[in-house]
């Protein structure tokens, strides 16, 4: 009887031993899986941005920051920082670092502000903009991409309000918006979003038809919008709840 207690203590501890062993390979191997993504990280933020015209210091820090492997698919993520759009699912892509990187440059971002942004995908560049300006708004118009985006946003912020809908109308109940960056492509700049913009505000907005598009900031002076060309780029179309092309 003794001796039947004593294997199974010895079985018990035996099973312990292993298991702290497992934990503890775990842990280890996902801090160096993290290292590694910060690696890519600082990679990606010298020789993509840094090293083009990108120089606004807060930008940079925001996007050496925030691990945007967490915002691609699992089966992405060891792209994620690579210098190209990944798919996120239904048929719509988390942009380029850089793109994400000189759309939110260009519209100047500081702490003070209020932000707009149609096309919230993966959420990626909210989280970017979340931590560079005091509020967030941003709109996607197909529920899963929106509903798992806002999962993540509200796991590592609390100044992001995402909502599902039609982004064209922009969201008048928060406006007017210090900044509204657009990344899906209309065709034409929504009236309702020059609305919502404020006096001195800066748009940046790719418009044009599927496949090629401008990228433009647009800046409220007086209650008129003046245009700056930024670069062709090209995005995925605005779309209203049936799909069709704005
Ligand atoms: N900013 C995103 C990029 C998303 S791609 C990121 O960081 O990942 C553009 C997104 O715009 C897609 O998810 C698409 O579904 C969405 N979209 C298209 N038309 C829209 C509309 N009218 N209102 C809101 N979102 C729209």
């Amino acid at each position: 009887m003794k001796s039947q207690n004593f294997n199974i203590l010895f079985f018990l501890i035996v099973v312990c031993i292993l298991a702290t062993l497992w934990l503890a390979l775990h842990c280890r191997a996902e801090a160096v899986r993290e290292k590694d993504y910060s690696l890519l990280r600082e990679r990606m933020v010298t020789s993509q941005l840094a090293a083009r015209d990108i120089t606004d210091k807060n930008v940079l820090s925001a996007m050496r920051q925030v691990p945007r492997h967490l915002y691609v698919p699992e089966n992405y993520r060891h792209l994620a920082y690579e210098d190209y759009p990944l798919p996120i699912g239904e048929g719509q892509t988390i942009s380029q670092p850089y793109i994400v990187a000189l759309m939110t440059q260009v519209v100047n971002p500081h702490a003070q502000m209020k932000v707009l942004e149609i096309g919230t995908g993966s959420g990626y560049q909210a989280a970017i903009l979340a931590k560079l300006c005091r509020e967030v708004y941003t709109i996607e118009i197909i529920e899963v991409l929106g509903a798992r985006a806002q999962k993540i946003l509200q796991k590592y912020y609390d100044n992001v309000r995402v909502k599902i809908g039609d982004g064209y109308q922009g969201w008048p109940q928060f406006a007017p918006f210090d900044a509204i960056i657009v990344t899906c492509a209309p065709t034409h700049v929504p009236q309702p979003l020059a609305e919502q913009l404020r006096e001195g505000g800066r748009m940046v907005i790719p418009v044009g038809e599927a496949g090629y598009q401008q990228l433009v900031v647009l800046t409220k002076s007086k209650g008129k919008l003046i245009e700056t060309e930024v670069i062709p780029v090209r995005f995925v179309p605005m779309v209203d709840s049936k799909g069709r092309k704005y």
